[in-house]
């Protein structure tokens, strides 16, 4: 970015560090079990999550698909056992292009089921992974801890294995010893990484380009987010070889932590509040490296009007849909709620949530011509919110 020309600065927050431990499961009892066996259940942390016994531990499993399964099961049904949260991931939804749509059905699960589960008296929690592909991949993710409840153990299981499970309970009791010894250490100095491509008339006016910096651990990240870092970049790195410099800022930021809490947006909204005026748009793109089809917007309904000739553009490759959307990213969120017009790439989903959030979200995931495109759509849209005389509706 510095040799572009852009004026990188660090922006220093504070960020959680946690740090994944063993992890493994294994059925050691149930109906018609073979002495002497066991099975394996291929598991893994879900972020945040607190430490089992160091040598695990031993349990019952109960199965509910859904929160009225939960409800319905009588009192003490729950203590002292582990809970499975069996909430199918929509495939058909997936399919048809509502891979967002799929992923916030079962998400609500890896979020609130420790919670729920230790109101219930459970010992630890499981989640069905929440993605798309049955590869016995187990998926992680952010969970939540209340303090108004006990902090128990969670881990996602892969789709496989949730069934194992469910199929298994159906024919009688199954114990599963559980052992997860993730720790969460002081938390730790990080940075969003800004530059600045300043405005030739109001260099004071930004655009934001983002996305975010970190990933999980088990796979290397480069659908979340490597992509919309890189897409991001390249809005400034496009307009810099077209050899057009627009009117106003515009502003590349990677974001630290987007997925243990978005940490390092929360910081950005602290550093910049007294400036939200002078944002003139944001865009976020952290949906993966898929064909893009188009825009969401949020803010004003004049917006759709505003992005015609945008859309207009972008009919050459396929991506000239306009969506009105409430949220357009996680990042993002805070300067969306402060009035700032805000942008995502509209993505093929499809296949994103296969491997979102799990060993094989990995680089040969990410199709050159696709990243390409993507690319595209954020920087038309960054030109024409930089360098429109008419600014973004507001
Ligand atoms: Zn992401």
């Amino acid at each position: 970015m510095r040799a572009l020309g852009a004026e990188v600065t660090l922006e220093k927050a504070k960020v959680p560090h946690w740090v994944r431990g063993q992890e493994t499961g294994d059925v050691v009892a149930w109906t018609g079990q073979t002495p002497g066996t066991t099975q394996k259940v291929v598991l893994t942390a879900l972020g945040g999550s607190v430490a089992t016994p160091a040598e695990g531990l031993t349990a019952d499993v109960v199965v509910v698909d859904d929160w009225a399964q939960l409800s319905a099961l009588p009192a003490g049904a729950v203590k002292g056992k582990i809970l499975l949260f069996n909430h199918k991931f929509d495939k058909e939804l997936a399919a048809t292009g509502n891979g967002g749509m799929a992923y916030g059905g079962g998400v609500v699960y890896r979020g609130a089921g420790p919670i729920a589960g230790a109101a219930v008296g459970a010992v630890a929690v499981l989640v069905r992974s929440v993605g798309g592909a049955d590869y016995r991949l187990p998926h992680t993710g952010l969970t939540e801890y209340s303090d108004k409840v006990t902090k128990i153990p969670a881990a996602a299981v892969t789709a496989e294995d949730a069934d194992l499970l469910k199929n298994l309970t159906a024919q009688g009791p199954v114990k599963l010893h559980l052992t997860l010894t993730p720790q969460t250490l002081p938390d730790a100095d990080s940075f969003n990484v800004i530059a600045d491509w300043k405005g030739t008339e109001h260099p004071e006016q930004v655009v934001v380009v983002s996305g975010h910096l970190d990933s999980w651990d088990l796979g290397t990240g480069a659908i979340d987010d490597g992509a919309g870092v890189v897409v991001s970049m390249q809005a400034i790195h496009l307009l810099k070889e077209l050899g057009i410099h627009p009117r106003r800022t515009v502003r590349f930021i990677a974001w630290m932590s987007e997925e243990e809490g978005s940490q390092g947006a929360a910081q950005y909204m602290v550093d910049h509040k007294a400036d939200f005026a002078n944002h003139m748009g944001a865009i976020e793109s952290d949906l993966g490296a898929d064909h893009p089809t188009g825009i969401y917007y949020a803010g004003k309904p004049a917006l759709g009007q505003w992005l015609r000739p945008v859309a207009q553009v972008l009919d050459a490759i396929g991506a000239a849909t306009l969506d009105a959307s409430p949220e357009t990213g996680e990042d993002i969120g805070g300067l969306t709620e402060n009035g700032v017009p805000s942008f995502a790439p509209v993505q093929d989903s499809r296949f994103y949530f296969n491997y979102h959030h799990t060993a094989a979200d990995t680089f040969d995931k990410v199709d050159p011509r696709h990243l390409g495109e993507n690319a595209a759509v954020v920087t038309v849209l960054a030109y024409a919110l930089a360098d429109s005389a008419e600014p973004a509706a507001r």
